[in-house]
């Protein structure tokens, strides 16, 4: 199945929207299974049904899989590209008595007569002569295909044995009467032109597959091995769609989830590497992959699990490549490009410090924002819980102002040592003044450790952000009497 140098897969999907996470994954599947058996990810855009197909959503196709790391070997072919091999191979069919004139459409339609209805189709009983003098004089016709007697099966790499009497398969069209070709003949002629030895895909086309492997015997084409992958339904059990929120690879990178999570996250949709290994990266996945081990029952997508697993992708990136990340929202919570600019050093520390306090780089960088801002919003939340009393707040944050101003060192365990000596001489608990000052220099209720914050952000700038804080507690006070 994988011998090297001959396995070879393709993701063929159709340009009418955005890469959705169902797509991506069958997208995914097959980059693993080329790289896991050294064989070759072709890229095949289909795009025959022109009017739902357009160029800007296969550059967001191409996009969405650069950005995931799907690279593929070879490609992008464009199915309708094919259109003069799909009629050839239509045409072919026909000369060997294998497909037949059909016609029943009404002159001019591009319908597919009876398409889909079971039925084996009047035409077939006309004589060949009579069929070819009625195409000659230009009657508007289809081919069909003539489905033989029998059974057709296959043993899917993920379903196992399926069989199908052939009684139940239509004399489905191959041409339409205006001369395109239909999808089950467009995708076996570009599958056995590619030279595509394994077909994974959405297990919504199992239902086209017998009739595929039809087309393949009487196109005298090897048949390819075929894999279904089970479909990701929503936390509801119903299939995942738009309905369940984001559902495109675009819309959770705009979300801030990294490439190596989502792809981390697809992987486990319906596939498991055994054991309770999660956290991987596309090499670890590349080199576990196995078709075998993909599950038969529908996965369900669990956005609390991506979350999660961003989390852990973002603690294992380098501090290089998060503050390269940080910068955009950084700069959108309005930190200054000179601070963001001028002060790599600094910039790292503060990234260093809050990493892993947020699920997405969004709330990681709202968290280091405030040590990189000129001035401070405060939350109102916070305010409510810890400054509900600004009188006794303000008394409490002056001593701290004091001792802060005279201590002999801004290293945290020093600081902590010295807030603790205060707490006592003012017979408080240490939350007490820990509270108050945490909003006072931050603005939020939650923080990284507060000794290493204040250690960070510096004598000057804590004691400038605890002046302001006296100003508003001040003044909140007098308000209040
Ligand atoms: N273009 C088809 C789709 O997007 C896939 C065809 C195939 O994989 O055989 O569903």
């Amino acid at each position: 199945m994988s011998r090297k140098g001959s396995l070879r897969v393709r993701f063929a999907p159709s340009p009418t929207g955005h890469l959705h996470v169902g797509g991506a994954r069958t997208a995914l599947f097959n980059f693993l299974l080329a790289r896991h058996g050294g064989g070759v990810f072709v890229l095949r855009i289909e795009d025959t049904d022109r009017a739902r197909s357009s160029a800007a959503m296969t550059r967001s196709i191409l996009e969405s899989m650069a950005w995931l790391g799907l690279e593929f070997d070879e490609g992008p072919h464009h199915q309708a590209d094919g259109l003069e091999r799909h009629r050839r191979d239509a045409g072919r069919l026909l000369e060997q008595g294998r497909a037949y004139r059909c016609f029943c459409a009404p002159p001019g339609s591009t319908r597919s007569p009876r398409e889909g209805e079971g039925e084996r189709c009047g035409c077939d009983g006309i004589p060949a002569g009579a069929a070819e003098a009625r195409a000659a004089s230009g009657e508007p016709h289809a081919l069909r295909f003539r489905v033989p007697e029998g059974e057709t099966s296959w043993d899917d790499a993920v379903h196992g044995r399926r069989a199908v009497a052939n009684d139940h398969i239509e004399d489905f069209v191959l041409l339409r009467s205006d001369g395109s070709p239909v999808y089950n003949l467009a995708v076996v002629s570009d599958d056995v032109a590619m030279g595509i030895t394994f077909v994974l895909r959405g297990d919504d086309h199992l239902s086209n597959t017998p009739k595929q492997i039809l087309l393949y015997r009487a196109l005298g084409a090897r048949l390819p091995t075929f894999a279904h992958v089970p479909m990701i339904l929503g936390p509801d059990g119903k299939r995942l769609s738009k309905r369940h929120g984001a559902a495109s690879v675009e819309a959770y990178r705009e979300l801030g989830i990294l490439p190596e999570a989502l792809f981390n996250f697809l992987a486990l949709l319906g596939w498991s590497p055994g054991g309770d290994r999660e956290v991987m990266d596309p090499a670890d996945l590349i080199e576990a992959f196995s078709v075998e081990r993909i599950l038969k029952k529908s996965a369900v997508f669990d956005s609390e699990k991506l979350m999660w697993l961003n989390r852990r992708h973002i603690e294992r990136l380098s501090l290089e490549r998060l503050t390269e990340l940080a910068r955009g929202p950084l700069e959108e919570a309005g930190v200054a490009k000179a601070v963001l600019d001028g002060q790599p050093e600094r910039l790292r520390q503060v990234l260093g410090l809050v990493r892993e306090r947020g699920n997405t780089i969004e709330a990681i960088a709202l968290q280091a924002a405030p040590f990189l801002l000129d001035s401070i919003e405060y939350d109102p939340e916070a305010v409510a819980r810890f400054w509900k009393s600004p009188a006794e707040a303000a008394r409490l944050l002056r001593a701290v102002r004091d001792l802060l101003a005279g201590a002999a060192s801004f290293e945290p365990a020093a600081l902590e040592a010295d807030m603790r000596q205060l707490a006592e001489a003012h017979e408080v608990g240490a939350g007490k003044i820990i509270h108050p000052l945490r909003v006072a220099v931050m603005g939020t209720g939650v923080s990284p450790g507060i000794f290493g914050v204040l250690s960070l952000m510096g004598r000057e700038r804590t004691l400038d952000r605890i002046e302001q804080a006296l100003g508003y507690l001040d003044a909140a006070a007098t308000a209040a009497n």
